[in-house]
């Protein structure tokens, strides 16, 4: 098939695409050097192309036949804080920043794809929105998006959005995988700060320790989360941040700590909140303490479409064979922003499995790892995945109206 040929022979320039971006990874809603890098690649291209104001975003349309529906494809584009320790020719030359959760890979492949829609424009049945997004890992980049209309740059609100993720462990080499329902969980920020009096450590009646009672809640909190919810909806826990005292003869004033909640669920996500401030605030109370406590709503579950990711699978199936899909049996704890644009519009997303030859996905490097690598050899596949949704989506809708 064509498009298999033309995705085959850009092999090359997105290698070089990819290499270049995984050498200077940028970190959050600011990314100059690769929103420069992209608009460079679409310059050539047959686009209506448009940039951000809130965050260093690119939109690009692409118009097929006058009169028909919109799709959205969206690659995310920032880099991590982590200090790459890959040894690649190509590694990042920035030292503190990497390419950790293969983001570079994702724009790569999204300027595949619309290379390859350009090339067949004539056969489009409507228009194609390209979401070129900043600060996926913890900035909402698309959320942002969304906000400054990228769901409507087609003049129109875009009848399906498609993504990938790109995967360093676990799923095998070039394998895409999803699921209909919850497929990442719903990320939230646990911040407490337990008020005492601080005072002599060898004294200390005559103060408030927080300590003890920090070390209560921390406990209390995984006990609570076995006891309270049901575990077919789970619930993970993490706390990660733990900091109080100076000296070990001190009781301090404060002791603070934080943690992750990840649910699958919009109402264990709720209940999560509700069960664990009271926790917080009774342990507060019986130790006579006084506590702050925050708990700040990240991302929220990624909710693929049923149907969508029905269709997805089976345009792998057709275009790469059926060996190439297989069903997700469990979600993923890990969050994506990608999850406010499937709450807005039908769609789906799947991993892409890239651990490099001579590796085994069974204990190879995760994502976000120093270690992390990703294998060139998926991208076109990427690319053609992504123009393929967008081309058989717009035709069946057309077909459907
Ligand atoms: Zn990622």
């Amino acid at each position: 098939m064509a498009l298999h040929e033309d995705a085959s022979s850009l092999t090359s320039d997105l290698v070089a695409l990819r290499h270049d971006l995984h050498r200077r990874p940028e970190v959050g809603l600011t990314l100059p050097h690769t929103q420069e890098r992209v608009l460079t690649e679409l310059d050539s291209l047959p686009l209506e192309v448009g940039t951000g104001t809130a965050l260093s975003s690119v939109i690009a349309v692409l118009r097929g036949r006058p009169g028909g529906p919109a799709v959205l494809l969206r690659g995310d584009m920032d880099g991590l804080p982590v200090s790459e320790r890959t040894g690649l020719d190509y590694a990042s030359r920035t030292g503190d920043t990497m390419h950790a959760c293969g983001h570079d890979m994702h724009v790569t492949m999204l300027v595949g794809a619309a290379r390859l829609l350009c090339g067949q424009r004539e056969k489009l049945s409507g228009d194609v929105v390209f979401m070129f997004q900043p600060g996926e890992e913890g900035y909402d980049g698309a959320g942002k998006m969304i906000a400054e209309g990228v769901l409507d740059a087609a003049g129109q609100r875009v009848v399906g959005a498609y993504g990938l993720h790109v995967s360093s462990s676990n799923v095998p080499h070039g394998v895409f995988t999803s699921r209909p329902g919850p497929m990442l969980a719903a990320s939230d920020r646990l911040i407490v700060t337990v008020r005492g009096a601080g005072g002599h450590g060898s004294a200390p009646f005559r103060a408030k320790d927080p300590v003890p009672a920090m070390a209560e809640m921390i406990t209390a909190l995984q006990t609570t989360i076995t006891r309270t919810f049901n575990v077919f909806d789970p619930v993970v826990l993490t706390v990660g941040v733990v900091h109080a005292g100076t000296r070990h003869n001190i009781i301090p004033d404060d002791a603070h700590f934080e943690g992750t909640i990840r649910t699958f669920s919009e109402a264990n996500r709720e209940k999560a909140e509700e069960v664990v401030v009271r926790l917080i605030r009774n342990v507060a109370l019986a130790h006579g303490l006084e506590v702050d406590v925050e708990y700040e709503r990240e991302y929220p579950v990624t909710e693929t479409d049923a149907a969508e990711t029905e269709f997805l699978a089976a345009t792998v199936a057709d275009v790469f064979g059926g060996e190439r899909f297989e069903p997700m049996i469990n979600p993923i704890t890990g969050a994506e922003d990608f999850s406010r644009v499937l709450a807005a519009v039908p769609g789906s997303f799947a991993m892409l499995g890239a651990v490099p030859p001579g590796l085994d996905p069974a204990t190879a490097a995760y994502n976000h790892s120093p270690n992390a690598q990703f294998d060139d050899a998926v991208l076109p596949s990427g690319a053609e995945l992504l123009a393929e949704l967008a081309i058989r989506r717009l035709e069946r809708e057309v077909a459907h109206v």
